[in-house]
């Protein structure tokens, strides 16, 4: 699976975000479905938009590059996304592009003008093919900048000339840099091969950018299918319009994270179909973490009551798809999570599939408070599953509240008390306490340089 990563420019508004951890979220689901799964996300950090920004911050293009890509790794890690298996950056794959562009003009595919490459768009029999245009619908539909030297105006650059001041590599055609399309094609063929699965991006990169790349990876490697399937995020809107920088119209990911959690954004993103177009806008965002605030005061509820016979789940669940899964009891849940997701990663049946469940948890929650042994035995069932199918989801309760600085502070708090207590000779007390953590989930553990505790009796 290949995804059209961030040209690492600027901070990512929400729309990028979205279609980042939609591809991420695609990329569980297959794993968590049996698949082998090798994702790669590429790093743009050679563009003209690099260029501009590090003369506006009056420092070189690498360290705008270099701030970018761990801004955005910080927002992405922020909503629960995992990194991709391989990160190529673009710069670190120069030469292939040169290798790759000299076979093109070789082949007759690509021409050179004044030290600029241009690909000949009508030397390749298939352009248009993936947005289901002609080489003339194009033409009329696209403001097309003119360039000395271009033979058709569709044509697009492989390798643009050196300007003052810019970064620049040696090449057979002088001192330049690649063009954008060029870096996904070479390295996208390079990690994964031709005619691999997924490739994946929002739909704004279907023309030109994709279109360019089928035309290039075809032509340089003399057979089709460069992708066996596409994956086309649909772009989120700001008042009736596709939100994106140009038109100033956005909100970045990293402001959003100020106020709200990474789960509520996450739910948001992940809740609609990753074809849908959703608008963006504060009350969409509450009534996601209202949504998210019902799983976890479920998940509160249910740890408060069950203690040490919490459940836990594993940390990468699987389902393959030879398995069949029982349609009846709490693994029925997970059977119409997984028919959902099936059908085209239809991601609002899931979400429903774990309201019920959590209906269901919160009848059995009920029913063990009142000590009801059958259903507190139930609930763990449920519990065990709605984990399950939270984490396949992306969500992570457990690690939370592991992570909870107010857990730590408290618990510290009770091992000095301890502490206090056993030098009072007062070890019924002391003992009280350590027992009633351990009712907690939380075992100590006394070392000669302290006493330790952990997670998880
Ligand atoms: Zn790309």
């Amino acid at each position: 699976m290949y995804y059209c990563g961030p040209t690492v420019y600027n901070y990512i508004h929400i729309g990028n975000a979205r279609t980042t951890l939609w591809f991420d979220f695609i990329r569980r689901y297959l794993t968590y479905r049996g698949y082998d799964v090798t994702y790669v996300m590429n790093y743009t950090d050679v563009d003209d938009k690099i260029i501009e920004r590090a003369n506006l911050e009056k420092i070189p293009p690498d360290a705008v590059s270099k701030k970018y890509t761990a801004a955005f790794e910080r927002d992405m890690a922020g909503l629960g996304a995992r990194p991709a298996d391989i990160l190529p950056r673009a710069t670190d794959h120069i030469p292939d592009m040169i290798d790759t562009i000299a076979s093109l003009i070789e082949k007759g595919f690509a021409y050179e003008a004044d030290g600029n490459v241009w690909f000949a768009v009508e030397s390749f029999e298939g352009y248009g093919k993936l947005s289901g245009r002609t080489l003339e619908d194009m033409r009329a539909g696209e403001r097309i900048e003119p360039h000395a030297g271009k033979r058709h105006p569709l044509d697009f650059s492989l390798w643009k000339a050196a300007k003052e001041g810019e970064p620049s590599w040696e090449s057979p055609w002088g001192p330049g840099r690649p063009g954008w399309h060029i870096e996904c094609s070479v390295m996208s063929t390079k990690y994964l091969d031709m005619g691999f699965d997924i490739h994946g991006g929002a739909t704004d990169l279907i023309f030109p950018h994709h279109e360019n790349e089928i035309a290039q990876a075809e032509a340089f490697a003399g057979q089709e299918p460069f992708v066996r399937h596409w994956l086309h995020a649909g772009l989120v809107q700001m008042e009736d319009e596709k939100m994106s920088k140009s038109l100033g119209n956005f909100v970045l990911a990293k402001d959003i994270l100020e106020r709200q959690s990474g789960e509520s954004v996450r739910y948001w993103a992940l809740a609609g179909s990753y074809r849908a177009q959703p608008s963006f806008s504060e009350e969409s965002l509450r009534d996601a973490e209202q949504a998210y605030e019902r799983w976890k005061t479920f998940y509160d509820a249910a740890a408060h009551l069950l203690g040490q016979e919490m459940p836990e789940v594993e940390s990468e669940p699987r389902r393959p798809m030879t398995e069949p899964i029982a349609s009846e009891g709490p693994e029925s849940f997970v059977a119409r999570l997984v028919d959902a997701l099936d059908d085209d990663f239809n991601s609002a049946g899931a979400f429903a599939a774990v309201h019920e469940i959590v209906k269901e948890g919160n009848r059995l929650l009920e029913a063990a408070q009142r000590n009801e042994d059958a259903a507190r035995k139930d609930l763990i069932e449920h519990v065990r599953v709605f984990l399950e199918m939270t984490n396949v989801l992306g969500f992570s309760f457990a690690a939370e509240a592991a992570d909870s600085e107010l857990v730590a502070g408290l618990v510290e708090y009770l091992i000095d008390l301890r502490e206090q207590a056993r030098k009072e000779k007062a070890f019924d007390r002391a003992d009280a306490i350590r027992a009633r953590l351990l009712e907690l989930g939380i075992a100590l553990e006394d070392t000669p340089a302290g006493t330790r505790w952990r997670l998880g009796g």
